[in-house]
């Protein structure tokens, strides 16, 4: 069957898509378009043409699977133009999401109706984008300058009732009669003349608003090329005739298509969803039940991890060893939703239903009826050990036993219970609230519906959930590492803190090395002897400088946590520096980048080749995900790929590093990652 039908009512033509999931405006549905105005136009019975979806939406956008290959006729925006040019009104009848090039053909139509329910927008943005097909020259023109600016270059959806509020939308209908609506709405229309066509409106130029909203954007647009392209097709709407705008915005398009940028953020869209797919496990194997959770520690993380099951409406048992700190860590777990409370995202009665579904205790006992349990205690191996094996005794058959470590071998701690093949790892980011990224590290004798169920697990916790194998810091980490030591060298050889995280923030992490360091606290892992001082984090240390959290680390900070260059830091280094005989130079930001990211890739291509990740795909959402590497460079593999792996060697080779079998022979074969 056609996923286009025509039906005749009356003297309407009611043109109806069936393209499950979302009527993504593929070949076939285009073709399908064009042959229903054929037949609209030359049928002189027919005097409107109504255009809706069947099954959850109206056209959620275009079919993403084309992009980057060649453009299979007729084309989206041919098709949008003949429908705004048609020479009988067009009502589009919307309902679930009429997104990118959904939204684009609602706007090619000349009446809309919508139920209450339904969302319009143009999300191209968050694949580096613009609307293509006249969306950036008819939304201004029919919403306005300000709410084509938030819908392109922001790229979040509004609901109906706002699009009626600006215009564009004309009518709302009822809930459950949109064909009925629109027909009667056609019905109403079809001897109305002039037709009302978008294009053939104007927009008077906005210059202050668009000032405006780029200063405050600044910050979220930082980095990515595609939101100052839309602004600039909705600012040519305001000048240009429509002909000239579509040509503008045409150019713009081609260019973001094939830079760099949109290239990465599409390769993240889909890389996320191949992260789900664990190589050697059928998709469809039985999963273990998960509803109810234990989580050990009321800690930093193990309070976070508990908000996301609550959130998700999981009862959570939460064991401490000591009332004070079980009493400390549900407030804390309550003082964060009731923040976000206050922040109107979340009504009172949501926090309290949350909090409803936690229970704490002080015995381990009272996880025994758990379905799946995660430890998140101090990063100790004997006190992880002691706990799995009570927990081996406790945990009912069949319950997972996960642990939160960041470094430790999983495997030896599975080895502790009599039951490994129910043990894994689930390694979850600081904030555990709020960061996307799941690492699910695998033992070796992990059983496979084990982790299937971790991997689903996450899903429902709306995390990213990304396979790891067992090694020191897994996938993340273990890249961290490598960074972290260079930064240290670095300092030595006559950077300053300021210079290296600039060169990363330039880059577009959120932050640099150091910042990091301050804010996770310079004294993780410190050995806690004030006059045992042998390196440069050592010294900080004994001087109290542990971070943001003391008010000083690598940097001074000021009340507002504020941070500026410190002359003790200075000092301490320098003094390093001197003992141990380092003449200090002036250090480029090019060398920067060789000697702290590259080493990443490097070390990345290690963990590709000992199957520690499954594809390098996964490697660059972990980045994304856990750490804020800019989306618009793809993650540390895709970036590689882009700079090439010979230059990277060569980079590499110049600092005297060890290069990683599998990138020398990327670079030798001139290959790829990704
Ligand atoms: P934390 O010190 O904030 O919390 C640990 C909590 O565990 C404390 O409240 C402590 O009282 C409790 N605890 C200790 N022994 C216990 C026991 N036997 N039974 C019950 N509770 C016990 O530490 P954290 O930062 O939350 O780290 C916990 C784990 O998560 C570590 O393995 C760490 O490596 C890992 N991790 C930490 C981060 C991070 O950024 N902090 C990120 C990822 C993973």
């Amino acid at each position: 069957m056609s996923v286009i039908t025509t039906e005749r009512q009356g003297d309407v033509l009611v043109v109806v898509s069936n393209n499950p999931p979302v009527n993504a405006l593929g070949a076939a549905v285009r073709t399908g378009l064009s042959a229903a105005l054929d037949e609209a136009e030359g049928d002189d019975g027919i005097k409107a043409v109504v255009i809706r979806c069947d099954g959850r939406t109206f056209f959620a956008g275009a079919d993403i699977t084309e992009f980057g290959k060649p453009p299979v006729e007729p084309l989206l925006p041919e098709v949008i133009e003949r429908i705004e040019a048609f020479a009988k009104p067009v009502v589009a009848a919307i309902h679930g999401t009429a997104l990118g090039g959904g939204c684009e053909v609602a706007l090619g139509c000349h009446y809309r109706i919508a139920v209450p329910s339904a969302k319009l927008g143009t999300p191209e943005v968050k694949l580096g984008l613009l609307p293509g097909a006249g969306g950036t020259q008819r939304l201004p023109r029919v919403a306005g300058v300000e709410l084509a600016l938030e819908m392109t270059a922001k790229g979040d959806p509004i609901p109906a009732s706002r699009a009626k509020e600006a215009g564009l939308v004309d009518r709302l209908a009822g809930e459950g009669s949109l064909a009925a609506d629109a027909l009667a709405f056609a019905d109403e229309v079809k001897d109305v003349r002039p037709i009302p066509r978008i294009s053939e409106k104007s927009v008077a130029p906005a210059p202050e608003a668009i000032e405006a909203f780029v200063k405050a954007n600044a910050k979220r647009f930082r980095g990515f090329d595609a939101p100052a392209a839309n602004i600039a097709c909705v600012e040519a709407a305001t000048r240009l005739p429509f002909a000239e705008g579509l040509q503008f915005e045409r150019q713009e398009f081609m260019k973001l298509m094939f830079g760099s940028q949109s290239a990465a953020q599409r390769h993240i869209f889909f890389a996320e969803r191949k992260a789900s797919r664990i190589d050697d496990v059928p998709e469809d194997i039985a999963l273990r039940p998960v509803e109810k959770v234990g989580v050990i520690g009321a800690g930093t993380m193990g309070g976070g991890i508990s908000m996301n099951f609550l959130s998700a409406g999981i009862p959570v048992t939460i064991v401490e060893t000591q009332q004070e700190a079980l009493d400390r860590g549900t407030g804390v777990i309550r003082k964060n939703y009731e923040s976000t409370a206050a922040k109107g995202r979340m009504k009172p009665e949501q926090v309290e239903a949350a909090m409803g579904l936690l229970t704490p205790t002080l015995s381990l006992d009272d996880l025994a009826d758990c379905d799946l349990i995660i430890e998140a205690v101090y990063e100790n191996m004997d006190v992880k050990k002691e706990i799995f094996g009570k927990l081996d005794t406790i945990a009912k058959p069949g319950a997972i036993l996960a642990s939160n470590t960041s470094y430790l071998d999983v495997d030896e701690i599975a080895a502790a219970t009599s039951r490994p093949g129910d043990v894994l790892g689930m390694h979850f980011f600081s904030p555990a609230n709020v960061m996307k990224l799941l690492e699910v590290v695998r033992g070796a004798k992990t059983d496979k519906d084990v982790l299937a169920t971790a991997m689903a697990v996450a899903k429902r916790i709306t995390k990213v959930a990304v396979v790891a194998g067992v090694c020191h810091g897994f996938i993340g980490n273990r890249m961290l590492m490598p960074r972290q030591v260079e930064a240290m060298k670095l300092l030595m050889e006559g950077a300053t803190p300021q210079q290296i995280d600039k060169v990363h923030v330039d880059f577009g992490m959120p932050m640099g090395p150091f910042q990091m360091s301050d804010l996770a606290g310079v004294d993780i892992g410190w050995h806690r002897d004030p006059t045992r001082i042998e390196n440069i984090r050592d010294a900080l240390c004994a001087v109290g400088r542990w971070g943001q959290k003391t008010g000083k680390g690598f940097y001074d900070y000021d009340e507002k946590r504020n941070p500026s260059p410190s002359a003790e830091v200075q000092q301490i280094i320098d003094d390093f520096a001197a003992k141990e005989g380092k003449a200090k130079r002036a250090i480029s930001d090019e060398e920067i980048v060789e000697r702290t990211l590259y080493p990443m890739v490097n070390e990345g291509a290690r963990i590709l080749a000992e199957g520690m990740a499954q594809r390098a795909s996964d490697i660059d959402v972990v980045w994304i995900y856990g750490y804020g590497w800019p989306v618009y460079r793809g993650g540390p593999m895709f970036w590689a790929d882009l700079e090439g792996a010979d230059k990277i060697v060569a980079g590499l080779e110049k600092h005297g590093f060890e290069i990683a079998p599998l990138l020398k022979e990327k670079a030798e074969t001139k290959g790829r990652f990704n």
